[in-house]
């Protein structure tokens, strides 16, 4: 019998993200792009791999794949620190940037592993629930974080899973009425929504020092593999960053990868096109077939509220279809857009389910 008080307290009933790798005729459950790399660019990373230098330890500063990550979204490198997916960053924001027992407000639905890494390194999680609509309720927020002394407010806009996006001056107004709470605006799918919309914080990280910008390569840049996630913000919040990170987070394939693709602007504006292009027929077709009632969304997948749910998704996946459940409201759906042929069999196999 394994000994458990070798383990620290705070791990009791934790559970890990399970991740299913079983094979699938469509994999719709974690928000990847569908697109496989073009063949050109492939090439110019197996070029990559031919010089490359495996004896000698990564560039910490992954300064070259800053260069290149500025360039196409046009910022300075000074307000920019890598990570090994953002997901390093958020563990790391919870770590580091909050003080031991203190609080940190997550909204619900949102992303999990906000409230996940937050708990694990002994923050209290104040949850905000967002208004029927799945909307922030700012003024509910807003009295969260004063009568909690809320340290940082962390959140998806655009949202996973709903696909809600928030605008821009009511999350101004909160950063800027709470000026000792730290905001982190995780714009993992920003990139769908920029193409209807313009709702990013991006360019305007220096304007508020308490505001940071969380990016991914993961979702419409289509490098999920790389691990490769970025934080923007004030200088000062780089430099700490960079000072609590381990020195070689980023490893240097990732780097030199991360830095071939994102030279290639024009190719990842016209991915990031077909996926949204996708997803605005993945959704069309769901209302039109009935099967849900999706709101707009403004990502690459399709969120809809739905009482069978789970029931949903087992049938789903023993038809070789791979999509997400929440507990959510009763039970939630979140497919994530594909091919057009994986499209229309997600859609043709939830029609054949027997209600
Ligand atoms: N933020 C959000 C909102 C996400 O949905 C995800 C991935 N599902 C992440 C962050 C993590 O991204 P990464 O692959 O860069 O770790």
């Amino acid at each position: 019998m394994f000994n458990k008080n070798l383990f620290a307290n705070k791990l009791k009933g934790i559970e890990p993200y399970v991740v299913d790798t079983g094979k699938y005729k469509a994999r719709l459950d974690a928000n990847e792009s569908f697109i496989p790399l073009r063949e050109d660019i492939r090439k110019k990373l197996c070029e990559v791999i031919e010089s490359f230098d495996f004896n000698r330890y990564p560039d910490p500063h992954a300064n070259d794949l800053k260069v290149a990550f500025c360039d196409y979204y046009g910022l300075k490198t000074g307000n920019v620190c890598v990570g090994n997916g953002s997901d390093e960053i958020i563990s790391l924001l919870m770590n580091c940037f909050v003080d031991f027992g203190k609080s940190v407000m997550v909204f619900t639905p949102d992303f999990s592993m906000y409230a996940f890494y937050a708990s694990l390194v002994g923050l209290s999680v104040v949850q905000c629930p967002k208004k029927a609509d799945f909307s922030i309720d700012f003024d509910l927020a807003e009295k969260a974080i004063k009568e909690n002394d809320v340290k940082l407010v962390i959140f998806s806009n655009p949202c996973n899973p709903t696909g809600k996006i928030e605008k821009k001056s009511d999350i101004k107004e909160l950063a800027q009425k709470c000026p000792e709470t730290i905001f982190v605006v995780d714009e993992a799918y920003m990139d769908f929504a920029s193409i209807k919309n313009t709702e990013s914080f991006l360019k305007e990280t220096e304007e508020y020092e308490n505001l940071i910008v969380l990016k991914t390569l993961s979702k419409a840049l289509g490098a999920a593999a790389l691990r490769l996630g970025f934080l923007v913000a004030d200088k000062k919040f780089c430099d700490m960053l960079f000072a609590v990170k381990s020195p070689y987070n980023v490893n240097g394939l990732s780097q030199k990868c991360g830095e071939v693709l994102l030279k290639e602007k024009a190719y990842l504006d016209e991915c990031t096109k077909s996926l949204c292009d996708s997803c605005e027929s993945l959704y069309k077709e769901i209302v039109r077939s009935g099967i849900g009632k999706p709101d707009a969304t403004y990502t690459n997948f399709v969120f809809f509220k739905d009482e069978r749910a789970q029931e949903k998704q087992t049938f789903l996946r023993e038809n070789g279809v791979l999509i997400r459940k929440f507990g959510i409201d009763g039970g939630a759906l979140r497919i994530t857009s594909g091919t057009s042929e994986e499209n229309a069999l997600v859609v043709k196999t939830l029609g054949e389910f027997k209600n």
